[in-house]
């Protein structure tokens, strides 16, 4: 065994393969598949990872392992066979879904350094080099060495250039101080130190006190003494000091009460005797877990979990990341305490690292996380949870465009173990599925303590505007949130856009400010007048008259929460309001700070976006009011009114989640839509078959499969041109049942500067599909690298502009 078939760290079509490297006899026990190395590509170093270990190559000159990065692998078998996998899938490289199981830090970072041969060198370059043995690739650049020069030197003999691989992981260290001296030592050291050495002797009577090592930090506050007296006791070998690795803890749980297993109700009780039974016969089953908000399905997964690990298993739950919640984590915590880490993006790459090594090192069985926690490197899992089921967030945007449900499935299929997808809401894919007996339908339809989800009124905004009220709140609105302010309870304020940036628009012609290079709405800033597109940072002077027609009456537009705070704070001035959104949660800790500030009523109002939406669970919040629910079924997304009616529902299960009732008011001007009508009505049932329907008769998913591919280029002609030609292309190679829609402008036509076009494919079964297009981009691949083409296959759409 001593040849490595390695994939190397190249994202392109090429290098898209299998590369043998031989094992150097030193190296030979030490190789395992799953490792990071470092090899020799061309003339440069790469990091690559070893898939397999065999004894043959049919490569003649074949080049050595240059050295290893990892010392035990940090891909399981398992993982190597599912990123094989999840690249053909979804028409990705190898080592782009290798890199996206790992975090961050262990993407490896590249230097080059020009170093000196030769004693004598061109003027230029002594210039440059100096006194030095090497200097770095872009010190070389920057002071003004041209490429020819170097290319040159290189050839004569004079420079090298040295490639160094490393590796970006960091780990946190602590200096530990201790004595070195038994007690009676101690007693005679005090007793040799001179009169005036009062500082020294604190510190060593601290010792007698306390026998174990301590934080330097935590003893220079605790004594108010200073680094060059505990550096004199060092010195005079008393003390010793030591650096000992500690993991970055991002969230302080000291203070966490555990909690226990409550007795679960009927309908609890039915949903979990079936997980068990899978989970106790090692079967791979999917459940779909259908429970109204409250219903108690966490508490379920929190059981399920601890079966599984009663069996030695190991758990996987991912939760949307904007639901990642420190109350979220905090149940999980209680209830499991070190042996859950926790996955989020919020945390810093080393945080991110430092979690990811305790499931790495077998020191934890539970992960909590986002999308990318589904690639936790576990070998014995039990159990995976997808909890939201229906977010769009656990499809990944960018390369590798997987689903983490696809992601799970999959892996629970190895392990032979059940995958419980949860929701309120479930998303028809997921629903049909169910129905149709591919995953196991499980309900939980009474909410916890017999508390009815909470009553919802539509009010018409039209009926407001008719009636010569012209804010942006109903009558009953504003009502019902004064009521609640005099009862010292609490409200929640829904708003789905962002900032206090909405469009300008002329209220006599209709005028509005687009960005000249992305075709969309520029936005009103109003710290600084101005403009800006929200894509490509473009910006302008927010104009005084409309540029159409001269009118003055241009005016900014629509609504944003910072608009809607002031608004609020002017129609009830003793309001208290915590406004949450992109801008007020942009620093670390905000989000927790903000929702703290709440849970202990600092404030009557939490007004936010879509971060609000979930997870939530404040006693004390008895109204919900949705400002504008329109502006999401107005997307040009044939998952509008999926996407409304979901998140309707969830924003209702923010109120009266306890003993109070509560109520939600929903503001809109088509109240008539059947997403908004039967959202208001908890009726998933309808609501589903209607929407199953318009499905059908419009050939959307679930009864079609989309893939979308979106080119874009600088110049508009030559993406027409070749959208057109792959939709040319893929009507000849595609079987007769399959739909090819377009070519099309894409719905933003153009971003950064770059046309943007589409085509799509909307088919049944096309085994061969993968295949075409991957020769699709083959033929491309030229153009691809040379201009600036882009060409992006997406098979399974979430986002369609
Ligand atoms: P969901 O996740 O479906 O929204 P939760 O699991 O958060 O529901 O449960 C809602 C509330 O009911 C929580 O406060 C939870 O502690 C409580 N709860 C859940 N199960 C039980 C039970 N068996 N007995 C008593 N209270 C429960
Ligand atoms: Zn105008
Ligand atoms: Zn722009």
């Amino acid at each position: 065994m001593n040849v490595a078939n390695v994939v190397v760290d190249i994202p392109v079509a090429q290098t898209n393969r299998i590369f043998d490297y031989k094992i150097p006899p030193h190296l030979e026990a030490s190789v395992f598949p799953g490792m990071r190395v470092i090899v020799p590509f061309g003339p440069r170093k790469i990091m690559g990872y070893v898939l397999q270990l065999t004894d043959h190559s049919d490569i003649e000159k074949i080049k050595s392992i240059d050295d290893l990065m990892d010392i035990t692998p940090v891909l399981t078998p398992e993982l190597l066979h599912l990123g094989k996998w999840l690249a053909d899938y979804t028409l990705s490289f190898y080592i782009s879904t290798f890199q996206a199981m790992l975090p961050q830090a262990l993407k490896a970072s590249y230097e080059k350094e020009i170093h000196r041969l030769s004693n004598e060198l061109s003027s230029d370059l002594e210039r440059i080099i100096g006194e030095r043995d090497h200097i770095p690739y872009q010190e070389f650049i920057d002071s003004g060495g041209s490429y020819r020069v170097l290319q040159q030197a290189i050839q004569a003999g004079d420079l090298e250039v040295i490639y160094h691989v490393h590796s970006k992981e960091t780990t946190k260290k602590h200096t530990m101080i201790h004595s070195i001296l038994d007690p009676l030592q101690l007693e005679e050291a005090i007793a040799n130190l001179p009169q005036q050495a009062k500082k020294k002797k604190k510190i060593l009577q601290f010792f007698q006190e306390h026998k174990g090592p301590i934080v330097k930090k935590q003893l220079l506050n605790q004594l108010n003494t200073t680094h060059s007296t505990v550096k004199q006791l060092i010195n005079d070998e008393l003390l010793t000091e030591e650096k000992v690795e500690v993991y970055r803890n991002p969230y302080q749980y000291r203070e966490i009460e555990r909690t226990k297993p409550l007795p679960l109700m009927n309908q609890q009780k039915k949903v979990m005797d079936e997980i068990c039974e899978a989970l106790d016969r090692t079967l791979h089953r999917v459940f779909l877990l259908h429970g109204v908000t409250g219903s108690g399905k966490t508490e379920v997964y929190l059981q399920a979990i601890q079966h599984a690990l009663e069996k030695g298993k190991e758990a996987i739950v991912l939760v949307p990341e904007i639901s990642l919640t420190p109350q979220m984590v905090t149940r999980f915590k209680a209830r499991f305490g070190s042996k859950v880490a926790v996955m989020h993006s919020a945390l810093s790459k080393g945080e991110r690292y430092d979690e990811w090594r305790k499931i790495h090192r077998k020191e934890v069985q539970v992960v909590v996380g986002a999308r990318s926690a589904i690639f936790a490197p576990f070998e014995n899992l039990g159990l995976l949870i997808i909890d939201e089921e229906h977010e769009t967030s656990y499809k990944q945007e960018e390369h590798p465009r997987y689903h983490a449900r696809d992601v799970a499935i999959h892996r629970a299929t190895y392990h032979n173990c059940p995958v419980v997808l949860g929701s309120a809401t479930p998303s028809l894919e997921s629903f049909a599925r169910a129905k149709k007996g591919i995953y196991h339908l499980l309900s939980m339809p009474e909410r916890m303590n017999e508390a009815k989800m909470p009553s919802v009124q539509l009010v018409d905004m039209r009926d407001e505007l008719h009636a010569g009220n012209r804010s942006m709140f109903s009558r009953q609105l504003k009502q019902a949130i004064e009521e609640r302010i005099q009862r010292k309870e609490q409200v929640v304020l829904f708003l789905n856009r962002r900032g206090y940036s909405t469009f300008v628009m002329c209220r006599d012609c209709g005028y509005v400010n687009n960005c000249p290079h992305c075709d969309i709405a520029l936005t009103y800033h109003r710290n600084n007048q101005r403009l800006k597109c929200h894509y490509c940072n473009y910006e302008e002077k927010m104009p005084n008259n409309c540029p159409e027609c001269d009118s003055d009456t241009i005016r900014y537009f629509g609504t944003g929460t910072q608009k809607v705070e002031e608004a609020l704070q002017e129609m009830i001035p003793e309001a208290n309001v915590i406004r949450m959104d992109v801008d007020t949660t942009r620093r670390k800790g905000a989000h927790e700070k903000l929702l703290n500030q709440f849970g202990n009523h600092q404030a009557d109002i939490l007004l936010g976006t879509q971060m609000i939406a979930k997870g939530l669970d404040f006693a004390n919040v008895t109204l919900v009011g949705v400002l504008a629910a329109d502006s999401l079924l107005n997307l040009p997304d044939f998952r509008a009114s999926e996407k409304t009616f979901q998140l309707l529902t969830q924003v209702s299960g923010r109120a009266g989640r306890h003993q109070l009732p509560g109520e939600v008011i929903i503001q809109t001007y088509t109240p008539e839509h059947y997403s908004i009508k039967l959202a208001s009505a908890y009726d998933y049932e309808s609501f589903f078959k209607k929407e199953m329907l318009m499905r059908k008769t419009y050939q959307y998913p679930p009864y079609f499969y989309l893939t979308l591919i979106t080119v874009s280029h600088p110049n508009q002609a030559k993406v027409m041109e070749i959208t057109k030609t792959i939709s040319l292309l893929l009507r000849k190679h595609l079987s007769e049942s399959v739909r090819i829609l377009g070519p099309t402008p894409s719905p933003l036509t153009k971003i950064k500067d770059r046309y943007r076009y589409q085509c799509m494919i909307k088919y049944k079964n096309e085994p061969n599909q993968r295949k075409i297009l991957r020769k699709i981009l083959a033929y491309f691949e030229n153009d691809m690298r040379k201009e600036e083409l882009f060409i992006q296959i997406d098979l399974q759409p979430y986002q369609l502009m």
